[in-house]
């Protein structure tokens, strides 16, 4: 089913022609309202009225994840707070967090936004969501939520995590369609199996699993353990939550809600915009956005653009599942990750040797999990195993309470992880996705 099947399969020159009157406006409103891109466009040159059509979009700067960070809590705000009815933001384990602030009209583009998410996985009035997303200042709950209540479905704000719980609500609520990470999809298929509960009986039909990357293979595990059909969705806090873009039946690309968010291409390098087809630096304006509106922002995210019709009947651009990042973030179980963090903490813990590798799997639970290999100084390797067991509990910590992720610590000896000349292999992604 195509929610709205005016805009989702309208033909591509009404949408040019909507997306440059909706971009010319927003650079004026932006501008004027918004000291941060007032400076911006001033230092690049740039005025709302050089923009005449789509393609001079690219002359514009672009918006960084730390410029967002800069401008906590509020500096983007481009409307005033009064009019504000919902702040999001991003975990902030990697530093500060990101802000997105909703006015009435935002939440309703919100809405929309994961309303055609949920249609393209085949949710109508009548299905019973359940909405395993965390719900809190993460985007992934509300986000699914109104998208769900919006197409009239009955939604199950159960939450993240209690897998029996949401074994048991699944069975006795008759959940049609279930909202969360892949990974813990397979938890839940793995729970199941041992609580001899059968997804074969169950009548779960369609699954929408974003916020971590996963591929086509982890698919067919999902589809088969869960009997169900899997979408990939995406979104991103920085640009409103999901509901950005999503699989449709046709699971060929993600397709890109343009009359809502506008995507590039970029050469991460150069910056410079590549056409359809090539892969690059995924890049978004907000084109209706009030509260929080970006310009050109840099999601490091790297997929390439597909606008060749797809089967579905919907016209809309799409996106290839994403390819991988332009940094080296890892996204542990939705949390984001950055190695030099995790350094971070084992480098202020003074027994420990400057030598660490991280180790990043699905084990049998299909759940992430990180284990930290971090040389110690010799003389803890004595028979004294109680102080090498102290040690451990304190990187386990620290690493705990600094960055929000569980990791099994091994100590182990003096130059024992392999060393490099060039860059150290610092991390090991061991993950099939
Ligand atoms: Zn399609």
């Amino acid at each position: 089913m195509i929610w709205n099947r005016e805009k989702e399969a309208m033909d591509q020159k009404t949408m040019r022609s909507i997306q440059e009157a909706d971009c010319a406006k927003l650079l004026e409103k932006v501008y004027s309202n918004v000291p941060f891109y007032t400076k911006k466009f001033d230092d690049a040159g740039m005025k709302p009225a050089d923009f005449k059509s789509l393609s001079d979009l690219s002359k514009f700067p672009f918006t960084t994840k730390e410029e967002l960070r800069d401008t906590y809590p509020y500096g983007l705000l481009a409307v005033p707070k009064s009019e504000i009815v919902e702040i999001h933001t991003s975990s902030g384990t990697t530093g500060t967090p990101v802000v997105d602030a909703y006015t009435l009209k935002d939440i309703e583009i919100w809405s929309e936004g994961t309303a055609r998410t949920l249609a393209m996985a085949g949710t109508e009035a009548g299905d019973v969501v359940q909405n395993a997303y965390g719900y809190g200042l993460f985007t992934g709950g509300l986000g699914i939520h109104y998208g769900a209540r919006k197409i009239g479905a009955n939604v199950i704000p159960i939450s993240a995590g209690n897998t029996k719980r949401q074994l048991m609500i699944m069975r006795d609520f008759g959940s049609t369609v279930l909202t969360c990470t892949p990974s813990y999809s397979l938890f839940l298929a793995e729970v199941a199996q041992e609580e001899g509960i059968n997804f074969q009986q169950l009548g779960v039909k369609a699954g929408c699993f974003g916020a971590e990357p996963w591929s086509d293979n982890m698919r067919v595990e999902i589809e088969e353990k869960l009997n169900l059909s899997a979408h990939d969705i995406y979104g991103l806090t920085e640009i409103i939550g999901p509901g950005v873009s999503s699989e449709c039946e046709a699971k060929d690309g993600l397709h890109v809600n343009e009359d809502l968010f506008y995507p590039e291409i970029i050469d991460p390098a150069t910056g410079e915009v590549l056409p359809d087809g090539e892969k690059g630096e995924l890049v978004f304006t907000t084109l209706n956005k009030e509260g929080t509106p970006v310009i050109r922002y840099r999601t490091r995210d790297i997929t390439y653009l597909m606008r060749d019709r797809c089967s579905c009947g919907r016209t809309t651009v799409r996106m290839h599942r994403l390819l991988g990042r332009t940094d080296d973030m890892l996204i542990i179980r939705g949390v984001n990750v950055f190695p030099s963090q995790i350094e971070h903490v084992l480098m202020k813990i003074e027994e420990t040797e400057p030598h660490y590798q991280i180790v990043v799997d699905r084990g049998a639970t299909h759940l992430d999990e990180v284990e930290i290999h971090v040389e110690v100084e010799e003389s803890f390797f004595s028979d004294e195993t109680k102080k090498l067991e102290k040690v451990r509990e304190k990187i386990d910590y620290e690493i705990k309470s600094q960055l929000g992720i569980s990791a099994r610590i091994r100590l182990v000896e003096p130059k024992s992880i392999e060393r490099s000349m060039g860059k150290a292999k610092r991390v090991v992604d061991k993950r099939q996705i």
